[in-house]
């Protein structure tokens, strides 16, 4: 599993707040945890960004766990953009996650 078939994969969603697709040029490795990835994305169309959790196994469909973008429509509609510390909290995230996701969403 290399970046570039992350990115090509991502270049296939479409943005959440506009519908247009990303570019794979738009989306950012963060970093992955076994067959979790987390990815920053950026609409070229609309501008909106946001952070995508995905699972992605050899010879499987990816299957998106989260799309942040969804909850923080209103918050990206309104034209900001995400900030250094919302990456910052990321990486904390990811350095703290022990990959179980079930336990994460089961909140
Ligand atoms: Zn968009």
């Amino acid at each position: 599993m290399d970046e570039r078939f992350i990115r090509r994969m991502m270049s296939t969603m479409k943005c959440t707040v506009c519908g247009e697709r990303y570019e794979s040029g738009n989306v950012n490795v963060l970093g992955h945890r076994e067959d979790v990835w987390f990815l920053s994305v950026f609409c070229p169309s609309c501008h909106s960004q946001g952070l995508v959790a995905a699972v992605i196994k050899d010879g499987k469909a990816p299957q998106i766990v989260t799309d942040l973008m969804q909850g923080e429509k209103a918050k990206f509609g309104a034209g900001n953009r995400v900030e250094a510390d919302d990456i910052l909290d990321m990486h904390a995230f990811l350095k703290g996650f022990d990959g179980d996701f079930s336990k994460l969403f089961a909140r």
